[in-house]
């Protein structure tokens, strides 16, 4: 390499997004080499008992982004869910949100249409946001999984497994100071806890330096409208952390 095309990553010191734009580099590279036919190197991959600190790193900056986390993911075959699906469904909202909604995984219309909550459940969910007076786009939305299973059944140990490393590397990225756990499967998931939903809502629980309150899915406020009111009462807790914030 002449000096001339000295790469300015490679100049000392450089900083976590220069360091970033390196390892994605690099994985590109990587990547296209086994394309090529070299077999047989180690796969970078953070190991799952890790990847919880990565939410309690300090400094406002994160070493991820979303969309280097969205290539990470890229065609993703890691379960079984893919064979079905017609389209990932990463997530949506703002890059730097305070608060992210984690809901159970993609129905149809989310498959049909690559953005979470769209369907019936998902109106609402948008009506509850306007609620406390935020729009989708000042939040964030995801989902436990990112493939939707089949018939819409509850996601398995191992496709939660394959998956969850990518939500926490999401919430790595965007460093929300809040998270919204919308319905049991969420809650449990996050909160690594078989309690019921209905002694979960109601109150913060602490995850890896967040607020995060559970409450029930919007899914099941469209067949049980009576409990709308606990929404509620949820809700205008998490607004009245947002706005400590
Ligand atoms: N239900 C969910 O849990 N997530 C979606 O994206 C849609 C419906």
């Amino acid at each position: 390499m002449s000096q001339d095309t000295y790469p300015r990553e490679l100049e000392p010191n450089p900083s976590i997004g220069e360091l970033q734009r390196i390892v994605t580099g690099l994985r590109h590279y990587l990547e296209d080499e086994r394309r090529r036919g070299l077999k047989g190197w180690p796969r970078t991959k953070t190991s799952p008992a890790a990847l919880p600190s990565l939410l309690a790193q300090p400094g406002p900056q994160s070493p991820f982004t979303l969309d280097a986390v969205r290539t990470e993911l890229g065609d993703c075959r890691r379960c079984k869910l893919h064979r079905h699906r017609q389209q990932i469904v990463f997530g949506t909202g703002n890059p730097q949100a305070k608060l992210v909604f984690v809901g159970e995984g993609p129905g149809r219309d989310e498959d049909l249409q690559g953005e979470p909550f769209v369907g019936l459940a998902g109106q609402l969910l948008t009506k509850i946001i306007q609620a406390i007076h935020l729009r989708r786009e000042e939040v964030y939305i995801t989902n436990i999984i990112k493939c939707r299973p089949p018939e819409n059944r509850n996601p398995q140990p191992d496709e939660i497994a394959a998956c969850e490393p990518f939500l926490i590397k999401q919430l790595a990225a965007i460093r929300p100071k809040l998270i919204c756990a919308l319905g049991t499967f969420a809650a449990q998931t996050l909160l690594k806890t078989e309690e019921k939903i209905s002694s979960l809502r109601g109150h913060f629980h602490p995850y890896q330096g967040i607020l995060l309150m559970p409450t029930y899915h919007p899914a099941f406020l469209l067949r049980n409208p009576g409990s709308k009111k606990d929404v509620w009462e949820d809700m205008k807790k998490i607004r009245r952390e947002y706005d400590r914030l």
